[in-house]
């Protein structure tokens, strides 16, 4: 493909991130129907460039479990992405529409991620650092795969300096400042699947005996740093106020918590879990613990994690996805 941007006509509009936006689009001359992804980068000419060269390993990736690439462009002040398109969406979209999603599905969700990270690690040692059900993708035929990795060191770092890039699904060790290493993304692997089967982001229930948390009203959803935290007390001070007084907060359904606190509590407290216990399988429990263990050292690597008895279980599973992925 020698993609050029007057060969695609906007389709539909799929849906915005921090960093850009998404588009259904078809490629005329092919009449290959892709996703565009439209990045807005402010950096000069030249860094552009070098993200446009970073992207073309994107070529050289081929799995059934990464989404695959059709190309890249520079639509100025734009860097343009065009990808495989996934017509069932991004699992954070398909939860919030028909509600949790079946274990069983979870687990084949679990071994396609593992499949994913394993190759871009094992093949071109690269760690994908944004694992989370908006970056897993479905189509009607029954196929999960894994999008948004970090290709390019250059858009990475172009992104953190224009976009607050904080994530809620970030391991401990990475929100203590430590190296990114393929273990981080096992940690986001893990939140993401409790997120998929309880069918809500697993930081969001108050714990009433947490009075960190239960400052604030209702739920928290996933989201980056936004507006100023919402108390449900706006007259109460204390010391925490004050901590908080640079405003940063998570933003979703209109519902707020502070980042800080969010990201004081992933590093201090008890990973969150599947619950309540004995609801989903042992080996599901089992497999979502391991991922979450705070101390990278004990928590095991994707290729690991590969020979987990419930990853055995999704392997021999005879659900049928494709079935599943067309009842919505
Ligand atoms: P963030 O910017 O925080 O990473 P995000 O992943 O939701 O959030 P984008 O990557 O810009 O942001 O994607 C926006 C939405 O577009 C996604 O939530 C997903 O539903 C949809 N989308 C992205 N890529 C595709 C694709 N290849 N096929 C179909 N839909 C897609
Ligand atoms: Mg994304």
């Amino acid at each position: 493909f020698d993609l050029r941007n007057e060969d695609l006509k906007d389709l539909q509009e799929l849906g915005q991130g921090n960093g850009g936006s998404v588009k259904k689009v078809e490629h005329t001359p092919t009449r290959t129907i892709m996703a565009k992804k439209i990045v807005l980068i402010d950096a000069k000419p030249s860094v552009r460039k070098q993200i446009l060269r970073e992207l073309q390993i994107m070529h050289d990736c081929h799995s059934p479990f990464i989404i695959s690439f059709y190309g890249a462009f520079l639509s100025d002040p734009n860097v343009c992405m065009c990808i495989e398109f996934m017509d069932k969406g991004s699992l954070d979209g398909i939860y919030k529409k028909i509600g949790a999603i079946d274990i069983e599905i979870v687990s084949k969700v679990a071994l396609a991620v593992l499949e994913g990270l394993t190759y871009l690690y094992d093949v071109h040692r690269i760690i994908h650092r944004d694992i989370k059900p908006s970056n897993i993708l479905c189509n009607s035929q029954g196929q999960i795969k894994i999008c948004d990795f970090g290709v390019s060191g250059e858009l990475i770092n172009s992104i953190a300096d224009t976009f607050v890039g904080t994530s809620t699904y970030m391991s401990p060790e990475r929100i203590q400042g430590a190296q990114y290493t393929v273990k981080s993304d096992v940690w986001s692997l893990g939140i993401s699947l409790i997120e998929l089967a309880l069918g809500r982001f697993p930081f969001s229930e108050s714990n009433p005996d947490d009075s960190d948390l239960s400052d604030f009203e209702g739920t928290l959803s996933p989201g980056t740093i936004g507006l100023p935290p919402k108390r449900k007390d706006k007259e109460k001070t204390s010391k925490k106020d004050k901590r908080k007084s640079k405003g940063v907060s998570l933003q979703g359904g209109g519902m707020m918590m502070s980042i800080l606190e969010l990201l004081q509590h992933i590093v201090n407290e008890p990973a969150p879990r599947l619950i309540p216990e004995g609801r989903f399988p042992k080996e599901a429990e089992d497999f979502v613990d391991s991922c979450l263990f705070k101390d990278p050292d004990a928590r095991k690597t994707p290729k690991d994690l590969m020979k987990h008895p419930w990853i055995d279980l999704a392997r021999t599973s005879t659900f049928d996805c494709e079935a599943w992925a067309n009842t919505f």
